[in-house]
């Protein structure tokens, strides 16, 4: 076992019996290290002394802080550290009525994709479930307050994790007590994944990141758009939103004069036809590597006013935490 922490309450009751504990020590331990913040079994003092120094060994699975910068914003971004030394990010964005954390799902990114600083930085690992989960519970822990909302927007991309994911999404909603509904995964959509998600029936909400209104654009913009094209993936979509019942969102960035031109969202609107969705345009967040553009107010409010004549719910997301080289397509494992 790698760590404890992503382990439901029976799984953790079965875990004490075998180390010849009763069973009620299960449900004390998932208390200690899902609300207590438990991050060795050391700390648990309800558990017998013999057999908590007997157990030091055993990992709760709890990454260390290594760097945090706040923005103006309140916008926190935080370095992780985790076990095998690798650095991962994860930022809490508080408002008055929620607190939101945007997680990492692997280290690195290997898609590549041209505007986003992750994939510029090459890919290392997969993250295992208990990272996913401890990513929240140090946020939480560090705010003094309860997360209420998660997405997956964070390094890497969560559909070429997705048994983790899947680990971790049960986990967070069951043992930290975060609302199905209040998490989000962000996909840039990997052939078959989607449905594959559709057929676990969840209540979390899926955005895939779409960024452009034609195939020769996306090929541009994504390289995996090369080997999955623009109409399977939309035909995977329609699929999902059929076996779910539930809105899709499209996640679309605007880089001035590549995809925020009038035709692009009368393309993009053609895109969206029949479909039960909602389409979020992400201004662009400058990153070193490259010299996309953000466009103009102006510009964004045209775009949005093209997609509100054809009747698309459409809005604007603002990326915070700016400052802090935290807002979406920034995370990269560097001190800024
Ligand atoms: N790999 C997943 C999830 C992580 S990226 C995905 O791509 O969906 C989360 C979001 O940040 C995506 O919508 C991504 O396109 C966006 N993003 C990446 N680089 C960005 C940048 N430079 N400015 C603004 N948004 C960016
Ligand atoms: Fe990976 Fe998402 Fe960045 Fe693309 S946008 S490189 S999929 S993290």
């Amino acid at each position: 076992m790698v760590a404890l922490l992503g382990l439901s309450q029976p799984e953790l009751k079965e875990w004490v019996q075998q180390q010849g504990q009763p069973a009620y020590r299960g449900q004390q331990l998932h208390q200690w290290i899902y609300q207590k913040g438990a991050r060795s079994l050391g700390d648990i003092t309800v558990f017998p002394k013999q057999w908590r120094e007997s157990m030091a060994e055993v990992a709760i699975g709890r990454s260390s802080i290594y760097y945090r910068s706040q923005a103006g914003d309140e916008t926190v971004k935080y370095l992780l550290k985790l076990a095998d030394n690798q650095i991962i990010e994860a930022v809490g964005i508080p408002t008055e009525k929620r607190l939101t954390v945007c997680v990492s799902s692997q280290v690195g990114c290997p898609m590549g994709c041209d505007f986003c600083a992750t994939g510029k930085g090459g890919f290392k690992r997969n993250l295992a479930a208990h990272e996913i989960v401890d990513q929240v519970l140090t946020v939480q822990e560090d705010f003094g307050r309860r997360v209420s909302n998660v997405v997956f927007m964070g390094m890497g991309e969560p559909l070429l994790n997705t048994e983790n994911v899947l680990v971790a999404l049960r986990s967070l909603n069951e043992d930290v007590g975060i609302g199905q509904r209040n998490m989000t995964v962000s996909t840039v959509g990997i052939r078959h994944r989607i449905l594959e998600l559709a057929e676990h029936k969840l209540q979390v909400t899926l955005a895939v990141s779409l960024h452009a209104s034609n195939q020769v654009l996306r090929e541009k913009l994504i390289p995996s758009a090369l080997r999955y094209p623009l109409d399977e993936l939309m035909a995977e979509c329609r699929e999902y939103v059929k076996i779910t019942g539930r809105r899709l969102t499209f996640e679309y960035i605007l880089l001035a004069g590549v995809n925020d031109l009038p035709e692009h969202a009368e393309e993009l609107a053609e895109l969206m036809r029949g479909f039960q969705c909602h389409v979020n345009l992400i201004p662009y967040n400058p990153i070193n590597e490259v010299d996309y553009q953000r466009p103009s107010k102006d510009r964004i409010y045209q775009f949005v006013k093209v997609l509100e004549e054809y009747n698309v719910a459409v809005s604007v997301r603002y990326s915070r935490g700016l400052e802090a080289d935290a807002a979406c397509g920034q995370l990269r494992a560097m001190k800024s």
